[in-house]
């Protein structure tokens, strides 16, 4: 068995810009599979969309902002820091190989997990990480074709099971549902509607103060 405490989480998105809904999901997950390391991370130019409103730099200020008053929440910038877009794939590698065999579990939202098939390399993150799969309001879980085939044995539903493995398995985890994102934010500041209490307040400040979105 591996170490217990030497259990990794990753949490990847745009975070364009952070909200409630990544920074509760993040905290209930880090607690309940009782994770030590818990790294948000940044995507730098994420490769399945044409771009992110916000620059790296900015979506990397806005989440070390939101992050500042809960230290257990770490940020993992490797992403932002290297140029150029970045697969998933290719950063979990590059995760794999300073962490030998610990487990490494990957969080993903289920709108996120229902398209992984459209991920470069998909079937390799496997190989690489486990997945944790977070409960989102208004998506239901739907796995189609192949990645049914590959989803479907791997589920697991006792997280002390991801313990025993570095890779390879899959736990649907229930977190607070707050139905809340960043298309919508962005949304409601371009309408010139306050976005308060759907994030920190730093971010918006912070949003302010550079006129983004
Ligand atoms: P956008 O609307 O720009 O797509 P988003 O709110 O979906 O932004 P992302 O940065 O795309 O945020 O999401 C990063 C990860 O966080 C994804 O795995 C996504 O499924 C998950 N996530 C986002 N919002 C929530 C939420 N409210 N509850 C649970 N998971 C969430
Ligand atoms: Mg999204």
């Amino acid at each position: 068995m591996t170490n217990p405490t030497s259990a990794i989480g990753i949490f990847g998105g745009t975070f364009d810009p952070v909200h409630y809904g990544h920074l509760r999901a993040a905290l209930e997950a880090m607690e309940m599979l009782q994770l030590q390391d818990f790294r948000l991370l940044p995507a730098g130019m994420p490769p399945h969309r044409a771009s992110t409103f916000a620059s790296a730099d900015h979506r990397l200020a806005m989440l070390k902002l939101a992050l500042s008053s809960c230290p257990e929440l770490k940020v993992d910038d490797r992403e932002v820091r290297r140029a150029g877009s970045s697969f998933m794939v290719d950063t979990l590698a590059e995760i794999r190989r300073e962490e030998s065999d610990a487990p490494i579990l990957m969080m993903i939202g289920q709108d996120a997990a229902n398209v992984l098939d459209q991920w470069h390399e998909w079937q390799r993150l496997f190989d690489l990480a486990h997945l944790v799969i977070m409960r989102r309001p208004e998506s239901k879980h739907i796995y189609s074709g192949a990645l049914f085939e590959q989803v479907q044995p791997r589920i697991v539903d006792d997280p002390v099971q991801l313990r025993h493995s570095p890779s390879g398995l899959i736990l649907p985890l229930e977190v607070t549902q707050l139905s809340i994102s960043s298309t919508e934010i962005r949304r409601q500041i371009r309408a010139g509607l306050s976005p308060r209490f759907l994030l920190p307040d730093t971010v918006i400040d912070y949003i302010t103060e550079h006129g983004l979105y």
